[in-house]
């Protein structure tokens, strides 16, 4: 057997492996990933590496080949912990070795210029049209273009911008400066999370009962080396970062070091301020604004031991600390943990993964955890804590379910019901805030009846069924995109034979329309990926709002996201069953977070604050729990229908793409590789599909989806073995996917 040994550990020095004979006597010891001793070049001095690839096929002539000398016992360094969270990954999501290890290893990136450029006009903006309309007569096209640009923009862009949006040369840049109309500056390009000063001190708070209870528990398990999971299930507000702080106190007073992931869009200022307040500078920060080079910059202070905290998005996870002692996974329901490209892993895994292998803790913080971490804790994986009290006491708000079927016998055919129209009124009234949302942004795809509520799902998998339209953009099938069953859109309503029985869909920017129409003086901001493209356009449309400048906000799920807005007393939203029947498992659990958070939103000041939400469902479960305001109602129903259909937590489940070259190679391989999966593991497998009918068309590939289910995830792990194998022994012209869970 032969090893690929790779002796520098960084991404550009992946692909330069230098093979080694295995010795017989290290055949059972040598695995991926194992730190090992080799000669290495002319004078044989002796290296540390890492097994990247065992393989029985020498890459050249064997009697040339020289020996691995010696397989480190223990995996000491940081490095070759990371290692073994690539394999890991690898295992576990099904990707390559490479992937697995770009995926954890920081890139290693010189940083050219650290400057960027901006274009400012010189003048007042009276001058700037003046100029601009003599331009305009002597048909100078790019100096038109790059000043309505820059008008356009907000006064000022880049140099890059104007060259790549605009097509704007250095010559016309060069001639404006001279005429002076316009200025060129220089200024960093990335603000240096680590200059920020901190501007307030941070004031040690006397914790509650509630947390006290958290902290010392943790502390004593700690103390007595205990290294737990803990799950921190606390109502928004009720001062889990504070518990945050104090945790890693624990673990940075015994020379330890901690990782706290917190999603993107919650990592603001604010928040990082508070670690900075208690740590100084022993806090890095990692977030998307950093450049390559800063990026890399931090995982190298983090490595040579200069900060002991790490904040940043999922990547975080993968510091290199040599003494971690806890990674905490704030808002750790967020579906940004898991990642979306290759290898698709789970952040909460590879935490747990990562934590086993340190020695460290870790602690899941949600106001409302995953069905997974729920779950976990019921069965006492988790140790579970709550904190049930707001610090700065705040009322529940108000809630008020509206049925929109009565809405429609009512003749009230507006997307507002009258009740909602009924608060909005007031709120205009009384100078106070709205927050309307949108689960989804425009057309959700699936059917329901505006009469009865019925939403049309497979007769086999209890999840909705998919419109499709036809060449002429009507709907005219109905698809499962699960198990690929497929049907005539209705006529009528099957349950109560009404016709008003349609595909879902209402867009942000049609109910602004409506609600001009009806609130002709409201002032009325939008937000959705259309109107906040642009590095900072959602920042500003939210502080445009905090600050007063409209009465009402209308948006997608992401106004109700971790914002903090006193003056919104009512919040409303409008088709809570838009995501309730999405084509997703989670699509109920995903529903049930957001109507809990919304239902946060509204009150957060001195005012009391009123919910509304719009259903055609109010008898769902997830609509109840959300009255009731009792979560528990919403779990147990929930993990219910996960047990008996099959579905993660309570089952592992491999989603596997393949596409082909044609329908037909696809569709081959696909069901070629089902039929392997079920000879070898039958009784303990249930499959999903594949159907001809889903095939879908991507990028001239055609694409077939099935899924495995099974009551254990090493059978899922066997399974993708299984299939792995049949990939290489059939070399079909098809590509595969997995996707667990
Ligand atoms: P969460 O992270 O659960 O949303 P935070 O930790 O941000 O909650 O706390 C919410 C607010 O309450 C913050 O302003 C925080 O400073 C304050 N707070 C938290 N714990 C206490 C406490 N024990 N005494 C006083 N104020 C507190
Ligand atoms: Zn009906
Ligand atoms: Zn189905």
């Amino acid at each position: 057997m032969y090893a690929d040994v790779i002796v520098d550990i960084s991404v550009e020095a992946l692909d330069k492996t230098y093979q080694y004979r295995i010795p017989d006597s290290l055949i059972s010891t040598v695995q991926i990933g194992s730190p090992v001793k080799v000669p290495f070049g002319r004078g044989n001095r002796v290296l540390g590496g890492f097994v990247m690839n065992i393989t029985d096929q020498p890459a050249f002539d064997v009697a040339r080949m020289k020996e691995i000398l010696t397989v480190e016992k223990k995996q000491v360094s940081v490095e070759g912990q990371l290692l073994e969270i690539a394999g890991f990954i690898r295992d576990r999501y099904g990707s390559t070795m490479n992937e697995a290890l770009k995926t954890v290893l920081p890139i290693k990136k010189k940083i050219k210029s650290v400057e960027e450029h901006w274009l400012n006009f010189a003048m007042e903006k009276n001058e700037i049209i003046d100029i601009l309309h003599e331009y305009e007569r002597k048909h100078y096209a790019a100096k038109v273009r790059l000043i309505k640009g820059m008008l356009a923009e907000g006064g000022t862009i880049t140099r890059r911008m104007a060259d790549v949006k605009y097509q704007i040369k250095k010559p016309v840049v060069d001639g404006l400066v001279k005429e002076g109309v316009i200025t060129v500056t220089r200024e960093r390009k990335y603000r240096n999370p680590l200059e920020e000063t901190v501007s307030s001190q941070y004031v040690k708070k006397v914790l509650n009962e509630e947390q006290r209870e958290m902290v010392e528990s943790f502390s004593e398990d700690y103390q007595e080396g205990k290294r737990k999971n803990y799950l921190l299930y606390g109502i928004t507000g009720s001062g889990k970062t504070e518990v945050y702080l104090r945790l890693l106190q624990t673990v940075l007073a015994d020379g330890k070091q901690g990782i706290v992931l917190i999603p993107e869009i919650a990592l603001t200022f604010q928040t990082v301020s508070r670690f900075r307040q208690v740590f100084g500078e022993r806090v890095s920060v990692l977030h998307s604004r950093l450049s390559e080079g800063e990026r890399y910059d931090q995982y190298e202070r983090a490595k040579n031991g200069e900060v002991d905290i790490m904040i940043g998005p999922r990547s975080a996870l993968f510091t290199p600390f040599e003494r971690l002692g806890l990674i905490i996974i704030d808002e750790e329901h967020e579906t940004s943990y898991i990642s979306e490209g290759t290898p698709k892993y789970h952040s909460d895994e590879v935490a747990l993964f990562r934590a086993k292998q340190s020695e460290a803790s870790v602690v899941f913080g949600s106001a409302t955890p995953s069905v997974k971490s729920y779950l976990a804790a019921k069965e006492g994986r988790y140790e579970e804590h709550r904190l049930t009290k707001r610090a700065g006491e705040a009322r529940l708000p108000q809630i008020h379910i509206v049925d929109l079927r009565e809405e429609l016998k009512a003749k009230n055919r507006s997307v507002f019901s009258r009740i909602l129209q009924e608060k909005m009124q007031e709120r205009l009234d009384k100078k106070e805030q709205t927050m309307l949302f949108i689960n989804r942004r425009g057309y959700a795809g699936f059917v329901s009846c505006r009469n009865c509520g019925n939403v049309l799902q497979c007769s086999h998998c209890d999840v909705s069924m998919t419109a499709h339209k036809n060449h002429v953009g009507e709907v005219d099938s109905l698809v499962c995109h699960y198990c690929g069953h497929a049907s005539r859109m209705p006529e009528k309503c099957p349950e109560c034979g009404s016709p008003y029985i349609a595909a879902f869909g209402l867009g942000t920017q049609k109910v602004e329309e409506m609600l001009q129409r009806q609130f002709p003086t409201a002032r009325i901001l939008r937000m959705d990926a259309d109107t906040t493209s642009g590095k900072h356009g959602h920042e500003g449309v939210l502080s445009g709002f905090r600050h007063g400048k409209a009465d009402i906000l209308i948006g997608t799920q992401m106004i109700v996201k971790g914002h903090d807005f006193p003056n919104v007393t009512l919040v409303a939203a409008l088709a809570a069953d838009m995501s309730m029947f999405e084509n997703d498992y989670r699509s109920s659990e995903r529903t049930f977070q957001l109507l809990m958070q919304a239902s946060g939103r509204a009150g957060r000041g001195e005012k009391q604050g009123e919910v509304v939400i719009q259903t055609y469902k109010p008898e769902h479960y997830v609509i109840e729990s959300v009255k009731e305001q009792n979560a528990e109602l919403f779990y147990e129903n929930e993990l219910a229908y996960r047990r008996m259909l099959k579905y993660p937590p309570c089952y592992a489940m491999l989603t596997v793409q393949i596409s082909g070259e044609s329908p037909e190679a696809g569709w081959q391989c696909a069901t070629a590789l089902k039929t392997m999966a079920l000879e070898r593991l039958g009784d303990e497998i249930t499959v999903v599909g594949p159907a001809r009918e889903t095939a879908r068309r991507l990028k001239d590939r055609f694409q077939y989806m099935f899924y495995v289910k099974a009551l254990k995830m090493e059978t899922i792990l066997q399974v993708k073995e299984i299939m792995n194998q049949g990939m290489d022994q059939e070399s079909y012209s098809c590509y595969i996917q997995f996707e667990v869970d």
